[in-house]
């Protein structure tokens, strides 16, 4: 709850508890004529949504969080886990034209290459597979281990990494996605993937207020 609209009588409690606080729900409900039952369905949603902090026996004082600080807040309570996607994976044995029609099939810009046991190997981007196919090679019969960006040097993330941590990861590395992994004895198993797309959501969920 980041964008709520305070109504007169909750602008009001603030002003109060901004000049008077800490400020018990009894005095604020005196200085407004109301009851203190009236009073508490507007002081929980000032709770909730971070405008006002309450202590027992104390009373609300103002948090003095701006709205800003409180998206930022929001933001990073966000995780991995809420927004991964299924990744979409190829062998690493595949040649290079089987990984172009899964890119078109899945509808993804990002491949990851696994072995049978699902561990990573590699990522294939659409430029990577472009790349292989302006030369005059045979693409069915060059594998995509030969052409992709290989282990160990694969950006990856965990599903309980900040989503804002892999953003920024996205930026400095200048990428469009990163697996999300479990780190395994064999290796790091491929378990999701995180792309722009997925921070977008989240951009969007936030300015909807449903984080
Ligand atoms: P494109 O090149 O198709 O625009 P990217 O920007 O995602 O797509 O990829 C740029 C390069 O970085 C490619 O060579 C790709 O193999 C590599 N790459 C993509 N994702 C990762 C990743 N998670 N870790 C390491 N390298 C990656």
């Amino acid at each position: 709850m980041i964008n709520i609209e305070l109504n007169k009588r909750q602008q009001h409690i603030l002003e109060i508890v901004k000049q008077n606080g800490p400020i018990t729900g009894e005095h604020i409900a005196d200085q407004l004529n109301l009851t203190r039952a009236t009073l508490r369905p507007d002081l929980a949603i000032l709770t909730m949504a971070g405008f006002l902090d309450a202590r027992p026996r104390v009373g609300y004082f103002y948090s003095g969080k701006s709205e800003t600080q409180m998206l930022s807040d929001s933001l990073k309570k966000i995780l991995v886990r809420d927004y991964q996607s299924i990744p979409v994976v190829v062998n690493d044995s595949v040649s290079v034209y089987d990984a172009v029609c899964t890119m078109f099939l899945e509808d993804v810009g990002t491949l990851f290459v696994v072995d049978k046991d699902s561990i990573l190997k590699g990522v294939l981007s659409r430029k990577d597979l472009l790349r292989a196919s302006i030369g005059k090679q045979e693409l069915t019969t060059i594998p995509v281990n030969i052409i992709m960006t290989r282990m160990p040097n694969v950006t990856m993330c965990s599903r309980e990494d900040l989503l804002l941590d892999v953003a920024k990861r996205l930026i400095d590395k200048q990428i469009d996605a990163v697996p999300v992994v479990r780190e395994t004895e064999a290796g790091y198993e491929v378990i999701g993937r995180i792309t722009k797309t997925n921070i977008a959501k989240a951009f969007v969920a936030l300015a909807d207020d449903e984080i």
